[in-house]
């Protein structure tokens, strides 16, 4: 029913009423509306409920989307503090009782020969180096997680620090039956951070004698060259290589290939990440490619414009 005040009956009213104010009259008409009307206004009025509720759920529905995204999120990075809290204490025990046992050894003198001696000092030597560099690590991650790190960028020269890395690292990877190869190409004077540098180098050299442990070729091969704008630092190994889907993943702090009950070597799962967080430093970039016949080429480039 719909209606209308006019000042004359409309041939349309199915009722027409009177109305007298005293200032004159007014005719009320009551009309009859069309049915079809009636049905599309109903259905219009069905969308608008329907699509309230559409949107309503869509929006419940989206914030129980996050919040599961959110609490497996925090599960995640619960379980991956854990492993790291527990990779690092036994990163930290074995080196620990390997240095204890030299050093009790030699300190009662049980070990008599000169040669003998020698070796487990080179041995302590080699284990606190390990304990310097996890210690390293892990402080340098604290710092950069919570904005201190401070880097110093000076001129210098990539191979020198490159060199000093391999000398220092050799005695370690040869113990373990390595050998490292240099390919340093003629790279000119850059501004960069030694101690970064440092510890790009040290990590991947460290990967790859814990990685490449088991396989055939014991080489290693450390290369710099400068590239469209960079220079590249590459370490390439012939163990196993990195799996096509983790090439991204490894180098996400905490991630490790294996499984932590499966895993057959040590590690924080750290060192790849700070490769990566260095790299940045020096608007660069690290990635990884396969070796042939098989094993792994860790690329980082460092800007040529730094600085
Ligand atoms: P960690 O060595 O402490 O496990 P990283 O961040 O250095 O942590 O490395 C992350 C993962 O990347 C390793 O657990 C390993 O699975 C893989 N990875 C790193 N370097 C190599 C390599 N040279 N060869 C094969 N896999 C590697």
């Amino acid at each position: 029913m719909g209606f209308e005040l006019s000042k004359t009956e409309s041939d349309q009213a199915v009722y027409t009423a009177i109305l007298d104010f005293g200032f004159g009259d007014l005719i009320l008409n009551l009309m009859e509306i069309d049915p079809g009307w009636i049905g599309h206004k109903v259905r219009w009025l069905y969308g608008w409920y329907f699509g309230t509720i559409a949107i309503v759920v869509l929006a419940v529905g989206l914030g129980l989307v996050s919040l599961w995204h959110g609490a497996w999120q925090q599960v995640r990075l619960a379980r991956q503090k854990d492993d790291f809290i527990s990779a690092v204490s036994h990163e930290l025990r074995t080196p620990l009782t390997s240095i204890r046992m030299y050093a009790e050894m030699l300190e009662k003198g049980w070990v008599r020969s000169g040669e003998k001696q020698g070796r487990y000092h080179g041995s302590i030597r080699q284990e606190s180096e390990r304990l310097s560099r996890l210690i390293e690590n892990v402080l340098d991650f604290s710092r950069i997680q919570r904005g201190r790190k401070r880097y110093h960028f000076t001129l210098g020269d990539i191979n020198t620090a490159v060199s000093q890395v391999v000398e220092m690292m050799r005695p370690y990877a040869s113990q373990h039956g390595f050998a490292i190869q240099t390919d340093l190409g003629s790279l000119a004077p850059t501004t960069f951070d030694k101690d970064a540098v440092t510890q790009i180098v040290v990590n991947l050299l460290d990967n790859a004698v814990k990685f490449a442990r088991s396989s055939q070729d014991k080489t290693i091969i450390v290369r710099t060259k400068a590239q469209d704008g960079y220079n590249l630092i590459e370490v390439e190994d012939h163990g196993p290589g990195v799996p096509h889907a983790e090439r991204r993943r490894i180098f996400e702090e905490f991630y490790r290939v294996e499984a932590e009950s499966t895993r057959q070597t040590t590690g924080t799962g750290l060192g790849l990440a700070l490769v990566q967080r260095f790299a940045l430093a020096h608007q660069g970039f690290v990635r990884v490619t396969e070796a042939k016949p098989q094993g792994a080429i860790f690329t980082v480039g460092l800007s040529l414009q730094m600085g």
